[in-house]
This record gives structure tokens, C-alpha cells and sequence, in this order.
């Protein structure tokens, strides 16, 4: 679905950014004011490919709420400016194409993923792992309480393919949050995060890969290790495990995590690469949950 922006902006004599006339306004995106938190630094941007709202500071919006807060006018009355502006679809629905990312190169960090602060490290030293190392190796940045952004008080883990970052993923520090992880919607990364693979760069020179689910699965593994984010894991993350000579699967200890690893095997099976399920660490243990030592000991082991 698109959204007829330019004449949208016109007809209202919305004030708005193009790329370069505002430092918030990049390369795809428009850039407007964002009624939900205020402010004239043409915070929320509109991505052009990706037909979708986001503000730096507040997250992301959906077109129809844009319009009548932007606008300030009732539910109705958004609802029938949407309808008017909303291309018409011509194409059948097999054309259309899938939303997979603003078609972008790489995604920028927004401002308020800042170097970590005592919290985030507070937390990480909690799971064992050592701030200054993850930071060095893994670039986290975090996030501070920012109110009515689910993007709030997190360790932000950016993930990269090949040298650029195409999203990224938020661990949440409090125990409070609704969801544990918040990852960056697909219309603004510039991959889906269900595309890629967690360490994917750092494992590429290795000739085994291990697959995890987390990120913290990874920092504990080390390079040569990769992540699926999550149990659910997409045909795209097969195709590149399909890229290594050989695959070793060390899911979560549970029921969901040894049935994604043979269902894996499976699939790598069909285009011959050799897949090994591992049993689980001792009763169930995550890679995470590993001492250093042991991590580094099986990751020998595998080689
Ligand atoms: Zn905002």
C-alpha cells in the first residue's frame, strides 16, 4: 500500500524536510513534526520505500494515526483523508510487492542509542558477561527511559551483514518490559531481521558455523557463532547457514528449540551440507547460561 506523501504534504501545507534540509532527514525519508511528542526538529519521517512512519524519539506510527494527529481531526474524518490518498492498487495481488525493508543499504542509529550506562552494565555483569568486552566486540549501544517508546531502557544490539547495520534488536534491562526483545520493523530496516543472522560477519572466515538463538548466545560463543533471534527461524536464515561447509546447531535446551534444529538439519540435509544437532548443555542449559570457559571449550570441540 502507498501513500500519495508529496501531494499529502501539499494540499495540507504540511511544513516538512526533504534529505539534506534537516540533520534528522536522511537519504529515503521526508521529515515532519512529530505531534505525538512534540517538538519542530522534523523528528517523524516518513520512508518513501518502505511506506512507513517513524520518529526518532517516539517510534513508530501507522498512517492513519499520522493523519489525525498531524492534522488534528477526528477518527472519521483521518479515515476518509487515508482513503484519498491511499494509492490505488492496480496491480494483481501476486505483482504487489512484498514490504522486505526501505530498500536501503544500511539503517542509521537513531540519537537516542547512546554508549551504555551503568544499568546496561549493571545488567550484563548480572548474566555474567564483561560491559566493556561486549561493547569493544559487539558495538551494543543502550537506551535510556524514553516514556511511551517500547524502544526504552534496552541494550541495543546492532546487527550486521556484511559491514553495514540492517537493523537492530533491543534487550530489555528492566524485567518489566512486555516484550523481552524489540526488534526494528521490517519497512524500516534495511533487511528484516529474519533475513539475517546474528554474527553473521564475525563467522564468515570460520569453516564450521554454530547456530544459536540469541545474541547473548553468540557473545558467549564467540565468532563463529551465529543467532536466528528466536526459535522461529525463516527459509532466508537456511539459505545463508547454507553457505558454510558445516552447520552446528546448539538451539535452547527445550522441546522448540531441538525440533527447530532437526527440522534445520533437515533442510541443510536436502543441499548437502553436513548439520549436526548437539545435545543440550547439561540439563537444558541455554549457551548464554555457559561459563566462559565451557563456551570456549566447546567451541574446540566443534572445530
Ligand atoms: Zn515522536
Amino acid at each position: 500500500m502507498t501513500f500519495k506523501i508529496h501531494e499529502f504534504l501539499r494540499d495540507f501545507k504540511i511544513e516538512h524536510a526533504l534529505p539534506g534540509q534537516s540533520a534528522k532527514v536522511t537519504e529515503g525519508w521526508i521529515g515532519v513534526h512529530c505531534p505525538f511528542c512534540g517538538g519542530d526538529n522534523f523528528k517523524l519521517g516518513y520512508n518513501v520505500k518502505g511506506n512507513g512512519w517513524n520518529c526518532w524519539a517516539c517510534g513508530g506510527k501507522n498512517t492513519f494515526k499520522v493523519i489525525e494527529r498531524l492534522l488534528s481531526v477526528s477518527n472519521d474524518k483521518a479515515a476518509s483523508i487515508y482513503t484519498k490518498y491511499r494509492g490505488t492498487d492496480k496491480s494483481r495481488p501476486q505483482d504487489r510487492q512484498r514490504i522486505t525493508g526501505t530498500g536501503l543499504s544500511t539503517v542509521p542509529w537513531p540519537y537516542y542509542c547512546k554508549p551504555i550506562q551503568e544499568p546496561h552494565r549493571a545488567f550484563l555483569r548480572s548474566r555474567n558477561f564483561d560491559p566493556d568486552k561486549i561493547v569493544d566486540k559487539w558495538g551494543i549501544r543502550g537506551t535510556g527511559p524514553i516514556p511511551r517508546n517500547p524502544q526504552q531502557l534496552r541494550i541495543m544490539i546492532p546487527v550486521t551483514m556484511n559491514g553495514e547495520m540492517m537493523c537492530y534488536q533491543g534487550r530489555d534491562i528492566t524485567g518489566k518490559a512486555r516484550a523481552k526483545y524489540w526488534s526494528l520493523p521490517t519497512e524500516l530496516s534495511a533487511k528484516p531481521i529474519k533475513s539475517c543472522l546474528y554474527g553473521y560477519d564475525e563467522a564468515k572466515s570460520h569453516d564450521t558455523v554454530v547456530v544459536c538463538e540469541g545474541p547473548t548466545d553468540v557473545w558467549r560463543l564467540g565468532p563463529g557463532a551465529v543467532a536466528l533471534f528466536g526459535v522461529a527461524y525463516r527459509p532466508a536464515q537456511v539459505r545463508l547457514l547454507a553457505e558454510w561447509g558445516r552447520v552446528v546447531m546448539v538451539l535452547d535446551g527445550d522441546d522448540a528449540g531441538y525440533e527447530a534444529a532437526s527440522k534445520i538439519r533437515d533442510e541443510l540435509d536436502i543441499v548437502g551440507v553436513d548439520c549436526a544437532v548437539m545435545p543440550t548443555f547439561g540439563g537444558g542449559v541455554d549457551p548464554a547460561d555457559l561459563t566462559d570457559e565451557d563456551a570456549a571449550a566447546f567451541m574446540r570441540s566443534v572445530r
